[in-house]
């Protein structure tokens, strides 16, 4: 059974709903959120059909570890995950923080939308690169590349470092660099005894009631990041992935006729992409938590 829908939950009232996750407000606990990660899979910001079953449960799972991993560098927001039994293992009590309003990206390797605006003017989000790189290529140390946190519907912008400092000041600014290239830099310390290297992720903070910094929504996560087996890792082409990126190449195919230009809906997917979109973020957790899903 795929879980895509929202939720009558007793106790709980319906706040939000993003692409991939629906957020409730449990009644009478002011400052906190349950929030519930659906099996929904987004690509070019649009929602697909149909849902990847098991995939809420994945991202929560393998968020929670990661949390853990990095809890010594970051505070996170998960309060329990003492959760109500129909959407258990795949939602998470959080701190509901005041979201920074930027999305925020570490790089470690040169691949798609950096490539892209690289590909055109040299640049990632306003950063200049050495010429010459390739699709694939590794920086000598993570790179922070952000971009604006789009409405429903909209895409998201790149957002050069000043234009970052400009929205949040320069000090929080300095601190979101500072942190998104840490925890991409600890994910791949991680990672590398696992044999999988994270080429990029993104990630989200916000302040909570005292004006603290706090790690939220997910993190390290096939939708959030691109996971590369190590051992096939050859810059100059698109790398194989445990992630998201299956998807993107399906839809960009030929085979599913459809084009990114239209501004049209993707057509829906097939049985075969869906069970081995599924598989990938299946291997993506097992092989980084060393745990059967
Ligand atoms: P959007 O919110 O723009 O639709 P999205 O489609 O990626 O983006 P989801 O991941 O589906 O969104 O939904 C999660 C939402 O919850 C995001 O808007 C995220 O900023 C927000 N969020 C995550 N953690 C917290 C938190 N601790 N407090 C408040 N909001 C949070
Ligand atoms: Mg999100």
């Amino acid at each position: 059974m795929t879980s895509d829908a929202v939720l009558e939950i007793p106790g709980f009232t319906h706040v939000y709903s993003g692409k991939v996750r629906d957020l409730y407000e449990p009644e009478g606990r002011d400052g906190q959120l349950l929030l519930v990660a659906s099996d929904r899979i987004s690509a070019f910001d649009f929602i697909l059909d149909p849902p990847i079953p098991d995939k809420g449960a994945v991202l929560t799972q393998l968020s929670l570890w990661w949390f853990e991993q990095l809890a010594d560098l970051v505070p996170n927001h998960v309060v329990s995950v003492d959760v109500p039994e129909v959407v258990a293992g795949r939602a998470v009590l959080v701190q509901k923080l005041d979201m920074v309003p930027v999305e925020c990206v570490a790089r470690a390797y040169l691949t798609g939308g950096g490539l892209r605006e690289y590909a055109a003017d040299g640049t990632v989000s306003g950063l200049s690169l050495p010429e010459g790189l390739r699709d694939g290529d590794k920086f000598d140390v993570p790179i922070f590349t952000a971009s604006t946190k789009a409405p429903m519907g909209e895409h998201d912008q790149p957002m050069p470092f000043e234009a970052v400092e400009i929205e949040v000041g320069t000090v929080l600014a300095g601190t979101l660099r500072d942190l998104t290239t840490r925890i991409l830099a600890r994910g791949n310390e991680i990672a590398a005894e696992r044999g999988i290297l994270i080429a990029d992720t993104k990630v989200e903070f916000g302040l909570d009631a005292d004006g603290t910094l706090v790690l939220a929504d997910e993190v390290l996560t096939p939708d959030s990041s691109r996971f590369w087996p190590a051992d096939q890792w050859e810059p100059g082409h698109t790398q194989p992935s445990f992630d998201k990126e299956f998807v993107r190449e399906w839809l960009l195919s030929d085979e599913s006729g459809w084009s990114k230009s239209s501004g049209i809906a993707p057509p829906v997917l097939p049985a075969e992409v869906v069970e081995r979109t599924r598989a990938k973020y299946v291997e993506a957790y097992e092989r980084l938590t060393g745990q059967t899903f």
